[in-house]
């Protein structure tokens, strides 16, 4: 059945015709009911609804309904399986929200080099799943089932493995993006590093800012020869945050390592039923993988460090299903959370590796001064924590308590010279730590990036930075730039 609009006014209707003429009327969203399922992403704090939600199907109609925007001068953002945890891709209100879902097509697969060239709407778990079993893509966020790769990109994700294999701007080679004025374009290519600025390495991690990704060429790595994996109890997180720092400092490069903490394990055990022994301290999950025999060796080396730091419970997955029973409940951690606590807010700080035990020790003590849970489940290698701060929205004011504890927490990741993101980006909700990390000088870098991409402001505004401004205005008293004053130059 075709809807008919509901709350569309003036240019809007003329902008809805277009759209729905560009991807056919069943694939334009415009009754209330059916943007509800895209009010929010994965951060459920932040709602709005758009005018209109379009699904394209093909690059060509991303390219026109872009162009429709850039021609009305309304807002649009783009989404693709809405799993961001930043509130990247809410809408903006009675703006236009481009999804990908559509464009789920696996385009080219060339083995030989080692290239897939997919659409954005292809799942993380598909590409692996297309060039298996020999090859495998690397980055994998917890939520490879579902996300897509054009939010991989547009957060540069990372996942289990990027501790030894890198992040998503490490595999992509190249990218066909539709800019903010409809103008198609590609970035890089099959190959590594082309020439010229890194315009591409600018596009990766920009949030949706930059334009709308439609064709990814992603770098797929052989399937190493062996896995082996183990899971270590500790009694506490600072013993297994100890372990983390001598597995690596010993030159062993694991695949993963993944910490648990308390909290994490009792919730995951509650969902996965693998067994893990509810009230240890801490969990670690150590996987190793490449030629056998020097898995075999470095395997006992971290078993031995793991009893050496405590760990009086060292598990080894003695099969291929166990290996992925064990995956599954360090997976289930964030969802499994729900069963705990009807809300929590996932935060997403860095730190470096050996301020592990430090920190983690700071967010309890900042977990007791507000009485509330924090679990901790996390990516150890790479220093990527995700303190789950557990509330209860129906209470009065405990989700404003909340998010000023995981600020909090924040703050303690900075002091230990470390970051506000690891992986699931700045967007909304962490737009405003930015100042905490950059200087005004760099946000103008920032801003000029931006609009050197989209001068008329129309992607996704409102997300990354911390203060909206216009392309060409600058903070401060405005100056007339000497090359404005010679007539060589103007401000757009
Ligand atoms: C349970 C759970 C576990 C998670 N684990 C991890 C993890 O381990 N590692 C990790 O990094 N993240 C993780 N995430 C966060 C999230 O899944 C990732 O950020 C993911 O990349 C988002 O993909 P998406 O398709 O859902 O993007 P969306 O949420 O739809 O969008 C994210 C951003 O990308 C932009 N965007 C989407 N498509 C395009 C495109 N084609 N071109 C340009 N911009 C685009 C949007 O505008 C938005 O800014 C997790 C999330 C959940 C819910």
């Amino acid at each position: 059945m075709v809807p008919s609009p509901t709350r569309i006014v003036g240019s809007m209707e003329t902008l809805v015709a277009r759209l729905r003429e560009i991807v056919g009327v069943q694939w334009c969203y415009t009754h209330e009911h059916q943007l509800r399922t895209y009010e929010s992403d994965g951060l459920l704090q932040y709602s709005a609804l758009p005018a209109v939600a379009v699904l394209p199907g093909t690059a060509e109609q991303v390219q026109k309904c872009v162009k429709a925007c850039a021609d009305a001068g309304v807002p649009w953002v783009a989404r693709g399986s809405g799993s961001g945890l930043s509130g990247g891709a809410l809408p903006v209100a009675d703006g236009v929200l481009i999804v990908t879902s559509r464009l789920k097509r696996v385009l080219s697969i060339d083995l030989a080099n080692q290239r897939v060239c997919v659409e954005p709407g292809v799942t993380n778990t598909a590409v692996s799943s297309a060039v298996a079993p020999d090859f495998f893509y690397p980055p994998d966020p917890s939520s490879q089932i579902v996300c897509s790769i054009g939010g991989n990109v547009a957060e540069n994700s990372g996942g289990a493995h990027c501790f030894k294999y890198g992040f998503t701007t490490n595999y992509v080679c190249g990218l066909e993006v539709v800019l903010p004025d409809g103008e198609l374009i590609t970035l890089g290519g099959q190959e590594l590093d082309p020439p010229g600025y890194d315009l591409l390495g600018a596009f990766v991690g920009s949030e949706g800012t930059l334009g709308i990704a439609t064709k990814v060429w992603l770098r797929v790595m052989p399937a190493p020869e062996t896995v082996k994996t183990l899971v270590a109890f500790f009694d506490s997180t600072h013993a297994a945050g100890e372990a983390v720092s001598e597995i690596v400092q010993s030159g062993v490069v694991p695949g993963a390592i993944e910490m648990m903490d308390r909290v994490a394990i009792e919730a995951s055990e509650a969902m996965a039923h693998a067994g893990y022994p509810v009230g240890r301290g801490a969990a670690l999950l150590v996987e190793l993988d490449g030629a056998e025999r020097e898995c075999e060796t470095r395997f006992e080396e971290v078993v031995a460090v793991c009893e050496r730091c405590g760990s009086d419970d060292v598990r080894v997955a003695r099969d291929e299903a166990e290996r992925q029973l064990f995956w599954k409940t360090r997976k289930a951690a964030f969802p499994a959370m729900g069963r705990l606590s009807p809300n929590y807010f996932v935060q997403d700080g860095v730190i470096p590796r050996t301020k592990l035990p430090d920190v983690l020790e700071a967010i309890d003590v900042l977990a007791e001064e507000y009485g509330m849970v924090v679990a901790n489940v996390f990516h150890a290698g790479d220093g990527n924590l995700h303190p789950l701060v557990c509330f209860d929205g129906r209470n009065e004011g405990e989700a404003e308590r909340a998010e000023e504890l995981s600020g909090r927490i924040l703050d303690a990741c900075l002091e230990a010279g470390g970051s506000i993101t690891g992986e699931h980006g700045v967007g909304v909700d962490k737009k405003k730590h930015m100042p905490k990390m950059f200087g005004e000088a760099d946000l103008d870098a920032f801003q000029r990036l931006r609009c050197s991409f989209d001068p008329a402001g129309l992607a996704n505004p409102g997300k990354v930075m911390p203060t909206p401004r216009l392309c060409g205005e600058v903070p401060g008293i405005y100056r007339q730039h000497p090359l404005e004053a010679a007539g060589l130059a103007e401000r757009f």
